[in-house]
């Protein structure tokens, strides 16, 4: 079994600008590092920018470390069961990016995880990394260019909250610090628990 320390937890997000229609989403692992894109083309469906950075965030995590991602989007995480079971389904720009995901999760030599937390609500662990991503997708929705005064100002919260999401290993429940959700009342939150979490394994040698 893998050391604790080898685990990468990289929070996601996306969202969109009503106003322009631009797209943006964000990464954050805690390593520490982040960034952030715009979709292109534009799109109006939250689901594809939330899509983009989880499949951001498999593609580019190195291929050998246990990958546990944290996406706040239902639509998403159930597309990509989905794809996992190969599922016929409509033809659709999410479907299409979770195809992608989950090629890309077989394509590594270690387990990739997906957790889903309650956006805006939780104060602990990875959800404190999640909401540092939730304010990075926001902007970059917001501004299509880079400005490194933003950078700047914005990379020692996700440090912060990075280390913030290193200090709850081992809390919760799963090893990366992920706690399942909870509604307003900190109560458990009324879905089935199988929901909140897929297990993508690396795919057969071909
Ligand atoms: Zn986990």
């Amino acid at each position: 079994m893998a050391a604790i320390s080898d685990l990468l937890v990289v929070a996601t997000d996306g969202s969109i600008r009503a106003t322009t229609g631009v797209a943006g989403f964000a990464w954050a692992s805690t390593d520490g590092d982040w960034g952030v894109a715009c979709a292109w083309p534009t799109s109006d469906n939250i689901t594809v920018p939330e899509s983009l950075a989880i499949r951001t965030a498999v593609k580019y995590a190195p291929a050998d470390r246990p990958l546990h991602v944290v996406t706040d989007s239902q639509a998403s995480l159930e597309q990509l069961r989905m794809a996992a079971a190969g599922t016929r389904r409509r033809d659709s720009r999410p479907a299409r990016i979770a195809d992608q995901t989950v090629a890309a999760a077989q394509a590594r030599t270690a387990e990739t995880v997906i957790h889903w937390v309650r956006g805006h609500t939780q104060t602990a662990g990875v959800t404190v990394l999640h909401r540092q991503v939730d304010r990075a997708a926001r902007t970059a929705a917001r501004h299509a260019s880079a400005n490194p005064d933003w950078y700047d100002r914005t990379t020692p919260y996700v440090t912060e909250a990075a280390a913030a999401a290193v200090a709850s290993r081992g809390a919760g429940a799963c090893p990366c610090g992920w706690a399942e959700p909870t509604n307003t009342a900190g109560e458990p939150y009324p879905s089935d628990p199988t929901t909140w979490t897929l297990r993508l394994h690396p795919g057969p040698v071909s």
